[in-house]
């Protein structure tokens, strides 16, 4: 078994509502629906870091990705970066949106993922807050420079916390001159696949390669573009490019295996210990 192409990747979605306005059409539901028929094709079961408010409202689909196997994480309760909120709030809000899930779920949610990976030098609070909620993992660092949030210093493999909360980091390509996280959003529509499949070999052994996917990364038909709390250039950059990315996936799933959900993985071999002062 050739090791670097057995390289286990662990699929995750961020199930949100990017809708700039309610009145929109809501198209996540049946996108997310196409996307667990994807993973049950293919007998991946991911990790579904979830919005509170998103899951309040429509409880059904998210019972429905449970009892497919998947596992419920949490992704805040209103998709609020934490760079915008102070700490009362992000306490009250993440509680609010881990009830929430738990009820639905019927069991203890322990991953958490900020929004746009706005665990930076500026919220490292958050990790203490975390941990005093319940939560055993987080996702939520992209450990390099980033013009929108990202905390370079982080190590790029998974890490513990001085408070014993694990740190699963997005991985991290060099692709030319530039560092990025080439499995997820609008770099993995954006990539060569070649480029992609690359980044994936060539990682370290200790890197845990996860997918970050949105329903709209798999909407080609839709037909508004923008993007809630996204400017212009940015909304059009989230926009196009979309139809490719479930033949993209397929073809990772030809080239890689998929491991388990986050929380069905051993993090007991992370020895590596990171106090948030020092960063
Ligand atoms: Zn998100």
């Amino acid at each position: 078994m050739g090791s670097s192409e057995k390289k286990l990747i662990t699929f995750t979605l961020d199930l949100e509502d990017h809708r700039l306005d309610e009145n929109l059409p809501e198209r996540y539901p049946v996108i997310t629906d196409k996307i667990l028929g994807f993973l049950d094709e293919h007998k991946i079961k991911a990790t579904v870091f979830t919005v509170g408010a998103l899951a309040e409202k429509n409880p059904q689909l998210i019972r429905r990705i449970h009892e497919a196997g998947h596992e419920i994480a949490h992704h805040s309760y209103d998709h609020t970066p934490l760079t915008k909120q102070g700490r009362n709030q992000f306490q009250e809000h993440t509680k609010r949106a881990k009830d929430i899930l738990e009820d639905i779920a019927g069991e203890k949610i322990t991953g958490y993922r900020a929004p746009v990976f706005s665990l930076t030098k500026d919220t490292l609070w958050a990790v203490d807050i975390l941990k005093e909620l319940g939560f055993e993992y987080s996702s939520s660092v992209l450990p390099v420079a980033n013009p929108l949030h990202g905390l370079p210093g982080a190590p790029s493999t998974p890490f513990k916390w001085s408070n014993g909360l694990i740190e699963i980091p997005a991985p991290i390509g060099k692709v030319g001159p530039f560092l990025m996280p080439y499995l997820g959003g609008f770099y993995f529509r954006y990539l060569p696949f070649g480029v992609i499949k690359n980044q994936v070999k060539k990682a370290d052994d200790s890197t845990i390669p996860w997918t970050y996917c949105h329903p709209y990364d798999f909407d080609a038909e839709e037909k508004n573009w923008r993007i809630k709390g996204a400017s212009v250039p940015v909304s059009l950059l989230l926009w196009i490019n979309r139809k490719n990315t479930f033949s993209k996936l397929e073809r990772l799933t030809d080239s890689f295996e998929f491991s388990k959900p986050f929380k069905d993985q051993n993090f007991k071999k992370v020895k590596q210990i990171v106090d948030p002062a020092t960063l």
